[in-house]
Order: structure tokens, then sequence, then C-alpha cells
């Protein structure tokens, strides 16, 4: 830890690698093809998959593929202040870096018109709802038997004030003390360990930045190895 930093001691008393409390469960929507819980600290994401199925109207389909839909959406009640329900620039966002990770591992050449619906719903949020709705959708995806070059587990890390932590919460994403907080979104595949997604909304170094992606990989493969017991064990809830 950086001996200049405000942020000496973690607002919930966690080591500055380490992610919250982890639940995960697969086959939490017996009617989908497939569903998934992922949950991590107080923030909770749901994930259903639909699909693959015929596409409508016709002229949406891609006759070579199968095409990915992704719908992330807040619950009304999941934070303190009421989320207004519906499209938002920042569900826009959300739905097209959670798409783009996944279009990079899902293969729907077998499925031509096609369509694969994944729905993200979070029905409580403590930060990093994007990353845990990310670990849900690929959990659903592969009970759903969708084909998939690798898994992915994701994870958001962060720099509060001058600190490097993993699975920011709430409070610390919203630190305002010295160099205030960085959000940095991460994704990584199981095999590959390639960066399927990465955000930044701030500002790091380049050796802050080379010892957050060594911290987020650490910790994809602790969050990978929950996902894959989950898998394993349909119905039951595996915490880590
Ligand atoms: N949040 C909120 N109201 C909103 C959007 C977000 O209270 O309209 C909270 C929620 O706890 C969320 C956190 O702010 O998890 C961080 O949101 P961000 O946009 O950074 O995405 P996330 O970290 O959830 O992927």
């Amino acid at each position: 830890m950086n001996k200049e930093s405000s942020y000496k001691k973690r607002s919930d008393g966690r080591e500055f690698n380490e992610i919250r409390p982890i639940k995960a469960k697969v086959g939490i929507v017996p009617s989908a093809d497939g569903s998934a819980l992922f949950e991590t600290g107080k923030t909770r994401a749901i994930a259903v998959v639909r699909g693959p199925r015929t596409l409508h109207p016709q002229h949406m389909q891609d006759p070579l593929k199968g095409i990915l839909r992704v719908n992330y959406q807040m619950m009304a009640f999941s934070v303190w202040d009421r989320i207004k329900p519906g499209i938002s620039r920042r569900s826009l966002e959300i739905n097209k870096v959670i798409e783009w990770a996944l279009s990079e591992i899902v293969d729907l050449t077998e499925f031509p018109g096609s369509v694969v619906d994944v729905l993200i719903q979070i029905p409580q949020a403590d930060a990093g709802t994007r990353v845990a709705g990310l670990n849900a959708a690929v959990m659903a995806l592969a009970q759903a038997g969708v084909p998939m070059k690798e898994m992915l587990s994701a994870v958001a890390a962060g720099k509060i004030d001058k600190t490097l932590v993993i699975d920011v919460n709430k409070e610390e994403e919203d630190y305002e003390e010295g160099e205030g907080s960085t959000d940095i979104p991460l994704c990584f595949g199981s095999f590959s360990k390639k960066i399927y997604l990465l955000q930044l909304d701030g500002k790091i170094s380049i050796e802050n930045f080379k010892e957050i992606l060594k911290m987020g990989q650490k910790a994809s493969e602790k969050i990978y190895k929950i996902q894959v017991e989950a898998l394993k064990n349909p119905g039951k809830e595996v915490r880590g």
C-alpha cells in the first residue's frame, strides 16, 4: 500500500486485494434455457438466457450466424434513491460493454437466423453491478449450452486516493479525499487470460495500471473457480 495514501484501511475491513463474500448459483429460473445468480457483498446480479431461437422480425436475422442481445437493468429499489425504470445512457453503455465482451467468446455460427437473449437484472446494488452481471451472464450462457470459446470472470478494481483495491464497494467508489476514486472494471478470459472488458474513468500511472491488472487477474481466477463449482452443481449455492 502507498504510504502517502489517505485510504489506509478499507471501509468494510477487507484486505486491499480481497473480494467481498461471493455467492453463485446456477438454475435459479427453471423455465429459462439458462439462469444464474452472482453476488458479491451487497451487489446481486441475476442473469436469464433465452435461446438460441428464431429471431423475429425476419429482417433482423443474420443468415450467417445467430445474434446476441444483452439487456441490463437495475431494479427500481436496488439502491436507496429509486431508479427510474427504462433505458438510460448508463444502461445503454453497460449493455454495450457486456455485449462486446460476450460476443468475443460466444460462437453462434451454428445458429444462423437465431437470437440469444441475455437479460441481466440487478435487484440490489452496491457498486460493481456490470461485472457481477457479466459473471452471472456467462454462467447462464454456459448452463444454456451456448457454445463458448472460454469462460469470463470479471471484477471491479479501483484506485482509492493512491491505494489499489479489488472489488470496489459503493462507499469506496464515492471516496473524494486526495485523488478520489478511480473505478476500473476488468474482465478476463479463463484460458487465454485475455482482457475482454476494461474501463477506466480517471487517472492512473503506468506502474499502478500494471499492478492493478495483476491484482484483477488473480481475483478473476478465484471468481472463475466459484463459477465452475456452481456450474457443476446446478441449484446449489456456492460460496467463496
Ligand atoms: N448507482 C446508483 N444509482 C444509479 C446508478 C448507479 O445508486 O442510477 C450506484 C449503484 O450502487 C451502482 C454504483 O452506483 O452499483 C456504481 O455505478 P456504476 O455506474 O459505476 O456501475 P457499476 O459499478 O455498478 O458497474
